[in-house]
Protein backbone atom coordinates (compact mmCIF):
# COMPACT_ATOMS: atom_id res chain seq x y z
CA UNK A 1 0.00 0.00 0.00
CA UNK A 2 1.57 3.24 -1.50
CA UNK A 3 -0.01 5.64 1.19
CA UNK A 4 1.09 3.40 4.31
CA UNK A 5 4.49 3.08 3.62
CA UNK A 6 4.88 7.25 2.65
CA UNK A 7 2.95 8.19 5.55
CA UNK A 8 5.01 5.82 7.58
CA UNK A 9 8.34 7.95 7.03
CA UNK A 10 6.18 10.99 8.05
CA UNK A 11 5.21 9.55 11.30
CA UNK A 12 8.52 8.69 11.67
CA UNK A 13 9.94 11.64 11.09
CA UNK A 14 7.43 13.95 13.19
CA UNK A 15 8.19 11.68 15.54
CA UNK A 16 11.75 11.98 15.86
CA UNK A 17 11.19 15.67 16.72
CA UNK A 18 9.35 14.78 19.17
CA UNK A 19 11.25 13.40 20.68
CA UNK A 20 13.87 15.94 20.45
CA UNK A 21 14.48 17.87 24.28
CA UNK A 22 12.47 20.85 24.70
CA UNK A 23 9.45 19.62 22.77
CA UNK A 24 6.53 18.90 24.99
CA UNK A 25 3.17 18.77 23.47
CA UNK A 26 0.16 16.64 23.58
CA UNK A 27 -1.64 15.17 20.37
CA UNK A 28 -4.62 17.14 20.37
CA UNK A 29 -2.43 20.33 20.61
CA UNK A 30 -0.67 19.40 17.72
CA UNK A 31 -1.40 20.16 14.14
CA UNK A 32 0.60 18.26 11.34
CA UNK A 33 0.03 20.26 8.24
CA UNK A 34 1.64 17.76 5.14
CA UNK A 35 2.10 18.83 1.80
CA UNK A 36 2.60 15.67 -0.71
CA UNK A 37 2.45 15.69 -4.71
CA UNK A 38 -0.29 14.26 -6.53
CA UNK A 39 1.58 12.14 -8.20
CA UNK A 40 3.00 10.42 -4.76
CA UNK A 41 -0.40 9.10 -2.99
CA UNK A 42 -3.82 7.16 -4.78
CA UNK A 43 -6.20 9.03 -2.63
CA UNK A 44 -6.34 11.68 0.07
CA UNK A 45 -8.52 9.59 2.36
CA UNK A 46 -6.27 6.55 1.94
CA UNK A 47 -3.66 8.83 3.45
CA UNK A 48 -5.19 10.06 6.01
CA UNK A 49 -6.43 6.37 7.00
CA UNK A 50 -3.13 5.29 7.17
CA UNK A 51 -1.96 8.36 9.19
CA UNK A 52 -4.75 7.82 11.68
CA UNK A 53 -3.71 3.93 12.21
CA UNK A 54 0.15 5.19 12.25
CA UNK A 55 -0.01 7.42 15.36
CA UNK A 56 -2.16 5.20 17.57
CA UNK A 57 -0.44 4.78 20.88
CA UNK A 58 1.95 7.35 19.93
CA UNK A 59 2.80 11.17 21.35
CA UNK A 60 1.00 11.78 17.87
CA UNK A 61 -2.67 10.37 18.98
CA UNK A 62 -5.36 13.14 18.28
CA UNK A 63 -3.19 14.99 16.74
CA UNK A 64 -5.22 16.66 13.54
CA UNK A 65 -3.75 16.10 10.30
CA UNK A 66 -3.95 19.08 7.52
CA UNK A 67 -3.67 17.26 4.28
CA UNK A 68 -2.37 19.25 1.22
CA UNK A 69 -2.08 17.73 -1.98
CA UNK A 70 -0.26 19.71 -4.73
CA UNK A 71 -2.43 19.17 -8.30
CA UNK A 72 -0.90 17.56 -10.97
CA UNK A 73 -0.61 20.38 -14.11
CA UNK A 74 -1.56 19.00 -17.45
CA UNK A 75 0.28 20.96 -20.59
CA UNK A 76 -0.94 20.87 -23.58
CA UNK A 77 0.90 20.45 -26.75
CA UNK A 78 -2.36 21.10 -29.10
CA UNK A 79 -4.16 24.26 -27.68
CA UNK A 80 -1.93 25.42 -25.08
CA UNK A 81 -3.75 24.64 -22.13
CA UNK A 82 -1.48 24.75 -18.75
CA UNK A 83 -3.44 24.16 -15.75
CA UNK A 84 -3.86 21.56 -12.69
CA UNK A 85 -5.98 18.51 -12.76
CA UNK A 86 -8.45 17.45 -10.24
CA UNK A 87 -7.52 14.69 -8.09
CA UNK A 88 -8.01 11.16 -9.56
CA UNK A 89 -7.12 12.32 -13.03
CA UNK A 90 -4.11 10.36 -13.55
CA UNK A 91 -2.52 7.25 -12.06
CA UNK A 92 -0.09 7.99 -9.70
CA UNK A 93 1.53 4.30 -11.06
CA UNK A 94 2.13 5.42 -14.42
CA UNK A 95 6.17 6.17 -15.08
CA UNK A 96 4.58 8.80 -17.70
CA UNK A 97 0.93 9.70 -17.04
CA UNK A 98 -0.64 11.15 -19.75
CA UNK A 99 -4.43 12.85 -19.28
CA UNK A 100 -6.52 14.15 -21.97
CA UNK A 101 -6.92 17.95 -22.19
CA UNK A 102 -10.12 20.15 -20.21
CA UNK A 103 -10.13 22.25 -23.22
CA UNK A 104 -9.74 20.13 -26.65
CA UNK A 105 -8.88 16.37 -25.53
CA UNK A 106 -5.98 15.61 -26.96
CA UNK A 107 -3.76 13.36 -24.58
CA UNK A 108 -0.95 15.46 -23.11
CA UNK A 109 1.43 14.45 -20.69
CA UNK A 110 0.79 15.71 -17.11
CA UNK A 111 3.72 16.82 -14.36
CA UNK A 112 3.62 16.75 -10.80
CA UNK A 113 5.43 15.72 -7.81
CA UNK A 114 5.79 12.19 -6.53
CA UNK A 115 7.03 12.59 -2.82
CA UNK A 116 6.57 15.12 0.51
CA UNK A 117 6.33 18.47 -0.67
CA UNK A 118 7.01 19.80 3.54
CA UNK A 119 5.85 18.61 7.01
CA UNK A 120 5.09 21.05 9.52
CA UNK A 121 4.48 20.75 12.80
CA UNK A 122 2.26 23.11 14.19
CA UNK A 123 1.82 23.37 18.32
CA UNK A 124 -0.95 25.48 19.81
ZN1 LIG B 1 -5.69 21.06 -25.35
Amino acid sequence: MHEYALMEEVVKSLLAKLAEPGVAAEGAEMEVVLKVGALAIHSAAATRQAYEVLVKGTKLENSRLNLIVEPVTLACPNCGFTGPLPEGAVDPHEQLPLAPCPQCGTLAPVTGSRGVESIELVID
